[in-house]
C-alpha cells in the first residue's frame, strides 16, 4: 500500500484512516518498495493505495515511480496497480498506465443508483468508467479489471447492467465479492449473498465475454488471483499475441 495510511476521501463502506491534509508521502517510498518487493521471490504483486487528492497527480508519478523501480530490479514480475480515479484526470491515469505495469484496476464499487450512498462525492460511476476506458487505450494489450461489491441493496438487473458497461469498454477481469461492514459506523449489509448466486454471476461474467470472473463471498479481496498466478501469467502472455479466444477458452 502506497501513499501512507490516510485517504483523503471517506467512502462509507471502507474504514480507513481519513484527513483533509494527510503527511506528504515518502519520496523515497518507490525505491524502498521496489526493493523490498524484489526480494519477496513473488511473481505477481497488487499495489495499491489510498486517495490522495491532495496531491495535485492524486500521487499517479509517484505510483508510476515504484512500478519502473520494480520494474527495473525484477523485470519478470507481474504488477497489478489498483488505483484510485485521480478525480477523473486522465493525464494521470495515462502516465500510471504507461509506466510498464501489466494489469490495471479501478473498483467501480457498486451499481450506478447506489453510488452517492456508497462512494464519497467525488467518486462516480462515469467518472470510474473513464479511468478504465483510458487505460485501455493506453497500451496495446493492457489488462483492465474491477470489482463490485454485494449485498449493499443493489438489484439482479442493475448488476447486469454495470457488467454490460464494464464490458462496452473491454474491461477484462471483473471480481465480485460480498460486502462485509467494519464497523457500526458503516453502511449496513443489506443481503448476504449465497454462493450459489455468485456462481451465477460468475458464469453470466464470462458468458459477457470477461476473461475472468472471481465471484464468491470472498473474492473481492486479490486472493483468487494471487492464488492463480500460472493462469493469469499465461492469459497476460497470450493476450500479448492477440489470442485472445483461445485465452477465452482456458481461463
Ligand atoms: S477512496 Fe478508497 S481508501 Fe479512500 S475511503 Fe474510499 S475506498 Fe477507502
Amino acid at each position: 500500500m502506497l501513499l501512507g495510511d490516510t485517504c483523503t476521501r471517506g467512502c462509507r463502506f471502507c474504514a480507513v484512516k481519513t484527513s483533509n491534509k494527510p503527511p506528504p508521502p515518502d519520496a523515497l517510498e518507490p525505491l524502498k518498495t521496489a526493493i523490498a518487493i524484489a526480494s519477496w521471490g513473488v511473481d505477481y504483486v497488487v499495489l495499491t493505495s489510498v486517495d490522495r487528492d491532495d496531491i495535485p497527480d492524486g500521487g499517479s508519478g509517484h505510483f508510476a515511480e515504484t512500478v519502473r523501480a520494480l520494474k527495473e530490479l525484477k523485470p519478470a514480475i507481474l504488477v497489478e496497480c489498483l488505483t484510485s480515479d485521480f478525480r477523473g484526470d486522465l493525464e494521470a491515469v495515462a502516465s500510471l498506465a504507461n509506466s510498464g505495469l501489466d494489469v490495471y484496476a479501478h473498483n467501480i464499487e457498486t451499481v450506478r443508483s447506489m453510488q452517492r450512498i456508497v462512494r464519497d462525492p467525488r467518486a462516480g460511476y462515469d467518472q470510474s468508467l473513464g479511468v478504465l476506458k483510458q487505460a485501455k487505450a493506453c497500451k496495446k494489450g493492457m489488462v483492465t479489471k474491477s470489482s463490485i461489491m454485494l449485498g449493499l441493496g443493489e438489484t439482479d438487473e442493475e448488476i447486469k447492467q454495470t457488467m454490460a458497461d464494464l464490458r462496452a469498454i473491454d474491461v477484462d477481469i471483473l471480481t465480485l465479492g460480498q460486502y462485509l461492514q467494519p464497523t457500526e459506523r458503516h453502511l449496513r449489509v443489506r443481503e448476504y449473498v449465497t454462493p450459489e448466486k455468485f456462481d451465477f454471476w460468475k458464469e453470466y461474467g464470462e458468458s459477457l465475454g470477461f476473461v475472468y470472473v472471481a465471484s464468491g463471498p470472498l473474492s473481492f479481496t486479490q486472493e483468487e488471483l494471487v492464488l492463480r498466478p500460472p493462469e493469469l501469467r499465461a492469459m497476460l502472455i497470450l493476450q500479448s499475441f492477440a489470442l485472445v479466444s483461445f485465452m477465452i477458452a482456458y481461463t
